[in-house]
């Protein structure tokens, strides 16, 4: 968040939405209609092994932009199903480049601890086996839409973008979840890039309220669930996607931030350890629900 309104680049007021194609092939639209009724609720006891390398229909993206004829049906739905696995966090740290997001008076820029933090959330998750891909790894600012891009090409995945507010308690920390996006009514299952999240909301909304419980365990006055707000980063990202907020960049001793790193990376780690279960992508290849 910024001194200015409160809410910088995590929450877009009239921001017309980007009508940016998915792929440079031409298409403006995310395929995942399997995907999108396959996204079921198991027990805990059920398997959680990596996903194999096919079927997904979030296959027809790659990172390279490359788009590919739309992928039909995979494997008959099943409870056993090992597909769609959560085995990926995305995690991006805010802002970056020329854009330093907030700024305190000792001279603290978001960014640059956005940044820092992800170092350490990387670390705690990469130690539970979750493979990481950040969206940047140094001092640049990818656009909103290539951090979605970087989520959407992944199978398996959340999406976390990091940020440090410039307002609210030093010491809390906040997760949010995209607001109700307007539903989808194309009949061809296929979803405009900018309501991307829309089919996630639900699974967004259980991974923020998993996540803002282990932090509000460590860092007391913080909320007990996610908070939901308009969020332009979450809302192209085709994936459970949360925005996590530590305040913040007022304090006067930066160490008072560094100090927290460990302990929001435990807690976004025990988050997507209690939400793999979960999350559970099985491939039916049918409609839109
Ligand atoms: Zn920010």
């Amino acid at each position: 968040m910024a001194p200015s309104d409160g809410f910088d680049m995590l929450v877009v007021v009239g921001n017309p939405p980007r009508r940016k194609p998915l792929t440079t092939g031409g298409t403006a639209f995310l395929l995942f209609a399997s995907a999108v009724t396959a996204l079921a609720w198991q027990t805990p006891s059920q398997t959680q092994q990596p996903a194999s390398a096919s079927a997904s229909p979030l296959a027809s993206t790659t990172p390279t932009g490359q788009s590919t004829a739309p992928i039909q049906a995979g494997p008959p739905p099943s409870a056993q199903t090992q597909q769609g696995a959560l085995n990926i966090v995305v995690l991006d740290p805010a802002h970056g480049g020329i854009d330093l997001g907030s700024r305190g008076t000792g001279g603290i820029q978001e960014s640059d601890i956005a940044l820092e933090f992800a170092v350490e959330v990387r670390r705690a998750l990469e130690q539970q086996g979750f493979q990481v891909v950040q969206t940047r790894q140094g001092n640049d600012n990818p656009s909103f839409d290539d951090r979605s891009a970087i989520a959407n090409a992944q199978r398996g995945a959340v999406f976390i973008t990091l940020h440090i507010a410039s307002t609210g308690l030093p010491g809390t920390v906040r997760v949010y979840v995209n607001s109700d996006l307007p539903p989808i009514t194309t009949a061809n299952g296929l979803i405009p890039w900018d309501r991307a999240q829309a089919p996630f909301l639900g699974l967004s909304r259980k991974f923020g309220d998993l996540v803002q419980g282990m932090l509000t365990q460590r860092f007391k006055g913080s909320p007990d669930t996610a908070q939901t707000a308009t969020i332009r980063q979450l809302r192209t990202t085709a994936a459970p996607a949360i925005a996590v907020e530590v305040s913040s960049v007022v304090v006067n001793d930066r160490a008072d931030l560094d100090h927290m790193a460990p302990g929001v990376a435990d807690a976004i780690m025990r988050g997507a350890v209690a939400f793999k279960p979960l999350y559970v992508m099985a491939s039916t290849g049918g409609a839109l629900p």
